[in-house]
């Protein structure tokens, strides 16, 4: 009895090479590398995204401040501007200038940057008192003005108010205002100070920043109004953009970043916004994700296609590899059996015979035990073949080998075409009474073909068998395993005497 062997638990046995071929070990590697190689390049594409959003995102963040330092630069410049014109109106010996030369000093282009579109003094009733461009009738009223009305009731003389987008009476281009409030030497509203900045100069401003086919810039108001936005829009000068998603998240802190698709175009962006310090501005710079993401896109698509492909193709080698195995390895089988084998009848030839008899000789010696053999052959059979010829002969020898076959029961039974008409039948581990019983049963069931054959007195095909069996513990036992064939064989000649159909045993002489 072989050792007791553990078993592997079920879940590993697939991993035991004694079931598993080299075909099968390339397919599941194969198919393995696969997943693994997709793994890979699912994550290398994932960080690269990251990457190229987060690299957009600095880029913007960068865009924004030098935005939000030119607008505070000039929004400095404009306060200055303003300043100056207050204190000149205040300043007796400058109004007591002949007119041309107080203009100068108050309005020259030494003192208005660029872009102020013009300049007015309003009494306390928003009347005009100077204007810098003298194109106003004398007494042409502002009261009705947003900033007027702030500046009137507003508490801080040095605050400079900048008022929402509007369309300028006299010159029809949009504005954005700034004013100062006057007071009389007792602290009681005197007027109001305002000059005019052209949307233009925002324009300019926001133009000069690239961003990719649909990205955005914009400047707009903490309250939510859009004073300009690249690519202008429409009638988008002086929009409320309250309440939008974009406004809400605007809204929240003092500069930040956020995703979201905007309400006037549609289109998905990356904001980035800044509150533009001591003012009510706030840039926005909004690259498109689209073209943040098109040469990521592009890339992906690339390195994609190429794994599939190269995929696809390692796919294919393994699987006409795996085939080509198998294809061996059948054809090795094949050989082994054919070399092993009896072409006309399938069971073991004469030389595979041999070899599993003096393979188990050594092991019966070893333990002990009985090995019997069968000398098996066809009675008449000559005679058979020259009455139904040769072909009605083969078929004869394929019927009594399958009888002989189904015979004998045990794994390690074997029987073997000898030669001719022929048969040996190894029976290890079986004594001579269990020998017996075989060689009578199969004689009895090649008898039972009832096949007729008229060249014997029988009537019918039968076999003679001789039995011999080699029992290492007694006095029967044989030198090597030709003395068992030769006296299986000796067994058979006792049984062809007798008359055949009939089955003798072989008796050592005493
Ligand atoms: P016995 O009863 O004494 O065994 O007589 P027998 O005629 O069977 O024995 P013998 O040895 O005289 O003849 C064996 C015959 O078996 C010879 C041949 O015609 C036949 N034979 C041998 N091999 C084959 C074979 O492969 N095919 C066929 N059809 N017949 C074969
Ligand atoms: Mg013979
Ligand atoms: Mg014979």
């Amino acid at each position: 009895m072989p050792p007791a062997t553990r078993s592997s638990p079920r879940f590993f046995r697939f991993l035991s090479p004694r079931g598993r071929d080299a075909a099968w070990w390339i397919m599941f590697g194969g198919s393995l590398a696969m997943p693994v190689m997709l793994g890979l390049l699912g994550s290398q594409l994932y960080l690269s995204r990251q990457d190229t959003l987060a690299h957009a995102a600095e880029n913007a963040h960068n865009l924004a401040l030098l935005l939000d330092h030119d607008l505070s630069r000039n929004l400095e410049a404009y306060r200055t501007s303003l300043d100056i014109l207050v204190r000149g109106f205040g300043e007796p010996s400058v109004m007591a200038l002949p007119e041309p030369v107080r203009r100068q000093v108050l309005f020259g282009p030494a003192i208005h940057p660029k872009h102020v579109n013009g300049a007015l003094i309003l009494d306390r009733e928003g009347r005009v008192v100077l204007d810098s461009k003298q194109r106003l009738p004398p007494g042409t009223s502002f009261e009705d003005r947003e900033y007027f009305q702030l500046q009137r009731t507003a508490s801080d003389p040095d605050a400079h108010i900048i008022g929402r987008p509007f369309v300028s009476q006299r010159s029809g281009r949009p504005v954005i205002s700034m004013s100062r409030r006057l007071e009389g030497p007792d602290g009681a509203f005197a007027g109001v100070a305002v000059m005019g900045i052209d949307i233009a100069y925002f324009e300019e401003l926001l133009s000069g920043v690239r961003l990719g086919a649909h990205g955005m810039a914009s400047i707009r108001r903490t309250d939510g109004t859009l004073v300009m936005r690249y690519p202008a829009l429409a009638d988008v000068v002086g929009r409320s953009m309250r309440g939008t998603p974009s406004d809400q998240r605007i809204g929240q802190s003092k500069e930040g970043s956020f995703r979201a698709t905007s309400t006037l175009d549609g289109i998905e962006r990356m904001y980035v916004y800044r509150q533009v310090a001591g003012s009510d501005f706030v840039v926005v710079v909004a690259p498109a994700i689209d073209d943040i993401l098109r040469p990521w896109m592009q890339r992906a698509l690339f390195a994609g296609g190429a794994m599939a492909l190269f995929g696809l193709g390692t796919l294919a080698l393994a699987l006409m590899l795996s085939r080509e195995l198998r294809a061996r390895a059948r054809a090795e089988r094949e050989l082994r059996e054919l070399a092993t084998t009896d072409a006309l009848t399938g069971v073991l030839n004469r030389r595979a015979l041999n070899q599993a008899l003096n393979q188990a000789w050594p092991r019966v010696q070893r333990a002990g035990t009985d090995l019997s053999l069968l000398f098996v052959d066809i009675d008449y059979f000559k005679s058979y073949n020259d009455t139904f010829g040769h072909q009605a002969g083969d078929a004869v020898l394929s019927t009594v080998a399958r009888v002989i076959r189904q015979s004998i029961h045990r794994p390690d039974d074997q029987v073997a075409r000898y030669g001719g008409e022929e048969f040996l039948v190894l029976l290890p581990e079986t004594s001579p009474e269990g020998a017996l019983l075989i060689a009578e049963s199969l004689r009895n069931a090649v008898r039972a073909l009832d096949i007729a054959h008229s060249g014997s007195p029988h009537r019918q095909i039968t076999v003679s068998v001789g039995v011999a069996t080699h029992r290492s513990s007694t006095s029967q036992r044989f030198p090597d395993a030709d003395a068992l064939i030769q006296a299986a064989d000796n067994a058979l000649y006792h049984a062809k005497g007798a008359g055949r159909n009939t089955t003798r045993v072989y008796q050592s002489a005493r």
